[in-house]
């Protein structure tokens, strides 16, 4: 599992990116983009987001 963004409300802002102690988020096209494979669900990403674009998987 991990967590879910939504592009539609994501503006790449990247306060996930500076929190998740994986680096399994990353930009693409200014918008932020979850590897699963590296995301260890510790959901610290969903609280730092500003406009609430991440939700748990
Ligand atoms: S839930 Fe944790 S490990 Fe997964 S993307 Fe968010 S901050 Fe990174």
């Amino acid at each position: 599992m991990a967590v879910v963004v939504n592009h539609d409300v994501c503006e790449g802002i990247g306060e996930c990116i500076e929190v998740c102690p994986v680096e399994a988020l990353a930009l693409v096209d200014s918008k932020a983009v979850v590897d699963a494979d590296l995301c260890i669900d510790c959901l610290a990403c969903i609280p730092a987001c500003p406009v609430e674009a991440i939700t748990e998987g």
